[in-house]
């Protein structure tokens, strides 16, 4: 008797896989086909922009309890995917996941936990994004420096955003709210999944790219100007080689966003109220370069 199972089941999964072959697409409807997922961060910039290969675009939030992001910081990353890219149809899904009860975490643990929780990959016209909302800081933040990371991007759909640092960020401002931040940094690291600045997206005016912090801009007042903040010591050579060793253990990442910075760009040009930064025009240039709206 369970012979003929085990015959039984082994034949109807073979039968789909011949059909799907027939087709010429060689990849299994049983199997979750997770490669188109595992490439360098930018890489799908062209991808996430236009709809020539995907015409839908499915965002996966995986958020610890009590960290689900704002409904301003959702709204702001809403407009933003609108405004800059041709996608219309556009899924966010919300996943709650446990603390993984750590004090802090390493981009190789954050990449470890990806594995083990994300649910939504590419199918044959869908993009999945996914963006995890962490309740533990960045392994390396100085907190009494000043020298926090407030999100990550490090794969072409993986993005972390350390919600705990945000709101810690922002319960010592009375003018700028957790929503500002949160929406700041998630639209400032999706930039960098658009392939900002000459990360994916060759710049049209290559001038724009901030010699000191490489992927970033240097325009005032544009989303993508940040400082990138790799350990102590913020040279250029330093960043290269931390930059480096990150590549070299697998997990490189092209941007580590840094809480003063954010702070700095939320507080310019007002003293009254927080001003969520927009891309400037060689940005906007770049993206439509690129296959952008
Ligand atoms: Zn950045
Ligand atoms: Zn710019």
């Amino acid at each position: 008797m369970k012979k003929t199972g085990l015959l039984i089941l082994t034949l109807l999964l073979f039968i789909p896989t011949a059909c799907t072959k027939n087709n010429g697409d060689g990849s299994s409807a049983l199997r979750v086909d997770k490669s188109g997922n595992l490439l360098g961060t930018g890489d799908s910039a062209n991808d996430i922009l236009s709809n020539t290969n995907f015409n839908k675009l499915q965002v996966e939030i995986a958020y610890v309890t009590g960290f689900r992001p704002t409904i301003q910081a959702m709204a702001d990353f809403n407009d933003f995917l609108r405004e800059y890219t041709f996608k219309e149809d556009i899924e966010i899904i919300y996943t709650e996941l446990a603390s993984p009860n750590e004090e802090s975490l390493t981009l190789e643990e954050i990449d470890d936990l990806e594995q083990e929780n994300r649910t939504a990959y590419n199918t044959e016209d869908t993009l999945a994004i996914y963006i995890y909302f962490a309740d533990a800081p960045a392994d390396g933040d100085e907190e009494e420096e000043g020298l926090v990371t407030l999100g990550a991007v490090y794969r072409n759909t993986s993005m972390v955003i350390h919600g705990i640092t945000i709101r810690r960020l922002a319960a010592r401002s009375t003018i700028i709210s957790d929503g500002d931040i949160e929406g700041a940094t998630l639209n400032h690291e999706f930039g960098h999944l658009f392939g900002l600045v000459n990360l994916g997206t060759v710049p049209v005016n290559p001038d724009h790219e901030d010699t000191e912090a490489a992927n970033h801009c240097n325009v005032e007042g544009c989303l993508m100007r940040a400082e990138l903040q790799f350990g102590r010591v913020p040279t250029a050579k330093s960043r290269t080689l931390m930059a480096k060793s990150a590549y070299e253990a697998g997990i490189p990442s092209g941007c580590i966003l840094s809480g003063q910075m954010v702070m700095g760009l939320l507080h310019s040009n007002t003293g009254k109220a927080a001003i969520v930064p927009r891309l400037d025009a060689e940005c906007v240039l770049d993206l439509q370069s690129n296959g952008g709206r």
